[in-house]
């Protein structure tokens, strides 16, 4: 038999070769074929491409992944060119009485992500889901003001298997009591439009009965607003579930809560959703977190039914996370059946999303901000204050005069 010799590993995707990270790429990111070629190339027969990645993805909620019955010197290889879990799990908090669990993940370069497993009991008519919500970048460059990783900054983007893994994660989490994973949100750090190539690697991988084995129709993907993503997608068809979060329905207003909205305002983000719907038939979601005495009025609620009245979507309303550095605190709940009531009424479907894990910062970016320190006590005074008084202004009416966080190209400016 040829030996196998480690050579440049397929599928090294663009972030994971920072300073000090592991050269190896990580196999939960590598295509079948890329692992067939990689094999053939070391003159190993074709079948043996079909028995690795059936002892991986089979065994991929163990750690490490079951390559049990493969040859000694395959496994060897593998080890050599591959890595078989990118992540390291670092923090995990539950609450909820143990419905979410929250995991703080270090990369091989030492960044930081979050995900977060949340369960949801059967209850009449409905089975019992567990939910990854993953995340797709270090950091996020969109610089949202009551999300704590906007307040981090942009660190890179996350390769396919650092995505995937994260699955994994959860995925391993539920097997050691026979529980199975059902359903996957890209709504952690990170905006996943910007990390498009990433991502569908990802969801590809999730998606595929060869590998994760998760239906497309489970997984759902969110951006804030990534026009030429949008369009990207709707041209590729039917991928996932796409979410949009909206925040605001006017454009003052969502300058200041989703800062890429001045690079691609409302009416530019609703057309293409529109077009997406229209297109592949799936219904947008629009996520919508109610801040108090910011964005949760009447005129708001109206606005909002106003854009979607008669399109093919549904609003979930999620109080706003007490996030620290912000001047804003959730709505009050009689404040979001009101806001609720009013979409409805305009026949717009609205669905009420409870907390999840308040008391460990579910909100995403909270620990890994924990772990970056505490900015000086001037600088969150002057934050807070530039936040009330850019949405006194927007409340007024006026646009923000600030630049778009974001380039077209997707870099930050
Ligand atoms: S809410 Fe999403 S898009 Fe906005 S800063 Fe946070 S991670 Fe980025």
């Amino acid at each position: 038999m040829t030996s196998l010799v480690p050579i440049a590993p397929p599928g090294t995707a663009p972030g994971t070769a920072e300073p000090g990270s592991d050269p190896r790429a990580g196999l939960s990111g590598v295509r079948l074929d890329e692992v067939g070629a990689w094999l053939a190339s070391a003159g190993q027969p074709p079948y043996r491409a079909r028995q690795l990645a059936d002892a991986f993805w089979r065994g991929h909620a163990r750690v490490p992944a079951d390559l049990r019955g493969l040859p000694a010197a395959l496994q060897a290889a593998v080890g050599e060119s591959f890595v078989l879990d990118t992540l390291i799990e670092t923090e995990l908090q539950l609450s909820d009485g143990g419905l979410t669990e929250k995991a703080l993940h270090t990369l091989a370069d030492g960044s930081l992500i979050e995900s977060v497993l949340m369960h949801y009991p059967a209850r009449a008519g409905h089975r019992e889901r567990h939910t990854a919500c993953i995340s797709s970048q270090v950091g996020c460059a969109v610089g949202c003001p009551f999300c704590a990783t906007g307040e981090l900054g942009f660190g890179r983007d996350l390769s396919t298997a650092e995505i995937v893994d994260q699955v994994r994660w959860a995925a391993r989490r539920l097997s050691s009591d026979g529980r199975r994973l059902t359903n996957v949100v890209f709504m952690g750090m990170g905006e996943p439009l910007l990390n498009l190539d990433r991502v569908l690697e990802a969801v590809s991988a999730l998606a595929d009965a060869a590998r994760f084995g998760l239906g497309a129709r489970h997984i759902t993907v969110s951006t804030s607003g990534v026009v030429p993503g949008i369009r990207r997608l709707t041209a590729l068809g039917p991928q996932f579930t796409l979410a949009v979060s909206l925040h605001a329905a006017r454009d003052p207003l969502r300058d200041v809560l989703v800062p890429l909205n001045r690079r691609w305002p409302v009416a530019e983000v609703l057309a293409a959703a529109r077009d997406h719907a229209a297109s592949t038939g799936r219904r947008i979601s629009y996520e919508y977190t109610m801040i108090g005495g910011v964005n949760d009025t009447a005129a708001d609620a109206e606005a909002l039914a106003v854009l979607l009245r008669g399109d093919l979507a549904h609003v979930n309303l999620i109080p706003m996370n007490p996030v620290a550095h912000t001047p804003w605190t959730a709505s009050p709940m009689p404040v979001i059946e009101a806001f609720a009531a009013r979409l409805r009424d305009a026949g717009v479907p609205v669905t009420i999303r409870r907390n999840r894990g308040q008391e460990i910062g579910a909100a995403c970016g909270q620990l890994a901000a924990e772990h970056a320190g505490e900015p000086p006590v001037a600088a969150v005074a002057r934050r807070r204050e530039r936040l009330v008084t850019a949405s006194a202004a927007a409340i007024r009416g006026e646009r923000s005069v600030d630049p778009s966080p974001v380039r077209e190209s997707g870099e930050e400016a």
